[in-house]
């Protein structure tokens, strides 16, 4: 990998059921890199009971986004807490960012930390019609709330692969949520992919195939 010493810097975006969770972990685990998820940080602080605990915890229940301005406070007290830790390689992040605004803050964080030279963009690119199918047929865990994507190996098993947990689809898991997941995707989240392709940085891979083979050619990309 050129740049060996900057820290990588690895923006994962793609539609609700891309794969694009389990591509930012398999890319975690190989590059040895922290995980910002903005998933994670909402629900870790969903948990405090205080005034942004709850407003949190309000919003993610009725599946509405938190502005900008919280989500950045957690995002850049996440990377205070990691960019220190010794042998810190650099971040995986998956769900950030969620719309034009914050891809131009997290630009200018990227240059106030000094991680801007190694910055790959990558788009787990999938169409709305493979997006409705797995959001429709994917399954959670009732014991520990993974969700289990529809797709390669996870497709056939029978038992969570986290706990054991008995796995069951989701009432809210309809065609009609996850054709609005597509319209904020298309509304919030395109001009984002425009933006990254129109500064070259956004790297396309199709997230039709295999778990394996979805990874391999991300790799290839990046290298
Ligand atoms: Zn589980």
């Amino acid at each position: 990998m050129k740049n060996f010493n900057e820290p990588l810097i690895i923006i994962l975006l793609g539609k609700s059921g891309s794969g694009k969770g389990t591509q930012a972990e398999l890319l975690g685990d190989k590059f040895g890199l922290e995980y910002i998820g903005s998933g994670d940080l909402l629900r870790v602080r969903s948990k405090k009971e205080d005034f942004i605990g709850k407003r949190i915890a309000d919003i993610l229940a009725k599946g509405e986004l938190i502005p900008t301005p919280a989500i950045l406070k957690l995002w850049l007290d996440r990377v205070e807490e990691i960019k220190n830790k010794d042998g810190f390689k650099g971040v995986v992040m998956d769900g950030n960012p969620r719309k034009i605004l914050e891809a131009y803050l997290i630009d200018e964080a990227l240059e106030w930390y000094g991680w801007n030279k190694n910055v790959k963009v990558i788009l787990v690119d999938i169409s709305d019609k493979e997006a409705i199918w797995r959001l429709t047929k994917r399954r959670v865990c009732v014991a520990c709330k993974e969700i289990i994507p529809f797709a390669g190996k996870f497709k056939d098993i029978e038992k969570c692969p986290k706990c054991g947990g008995e796995l069951i689809q989701r009432n809210d898991d309809t065609v009609e949520s996850a054709k609005n997941r597509l319209a904020w995707f298309k509304k919030d989240v395109q001009p984002i992919i425009n933006y990254y392709r129109k500064t070259g940085r956004l790297i396309r891979v199709n997230g039709e195939g295999l778990i394996e083979d979805i990874f391999k050619n991300i790799l290839e990309a990046i290298n």
